[in-house]
């Protein structure tokens, strides 16, 4: 149940066509001063002999919303893995490469499970 509004807006129509409106909520005066106050500036930038109109309607509020069930995508990691180099040697099992030669976003693992660098 969304909360409403309800808004009154003055609006003035010169001969010519021209018009201008205003309407706010943020006076601390009362509803007829409002009502004036309203109508004259509306009133005051077109030509005289203008029509004076009043227009009311119900607006809604908008409210916070809760956005629920939201599917993220899985983020498609293009890191390569690769097996660290053993304590014997200074290049990887996996590709037969230094670490100073790989690709500076690939990664090392002492876990052979994690190597996804497809040359083990
Ligand atoms: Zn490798």
């Amino acid at each position: 149940m969304s909360r409403t509004i309800k808004v009154r807006i003055a609006v003035a129509v010169d001969p010519d066509g021209n018009w201008n409106s205003y309407g706010c909520n943020k006076h601390s005066t009362s509803f007829d001063d409002y009502n004036k106050f309203a109508m004259e500036l509306a009133s005051e930038a077109v030509s005289e002999g203008e029509a004076r109109f009043w227009i009311e309607a119900e607006l809604p509020i908008p409210e916070s919303v809760v956005v629920e069930n939201v599917i993220v995508s899985p983020v498609v990691s293009t890191e390569i893995i690769h097996l660290c180099p053993q304590a014997d040697s200074g290049i990887t099992p996996c590709c037969g490469k230094t670490p100073f030669e790989l690709p500076l976003t690939d990664r090392l693992s002492s876990n052979p499970n994690f190597v996804t660098c497809g040359k083990q």
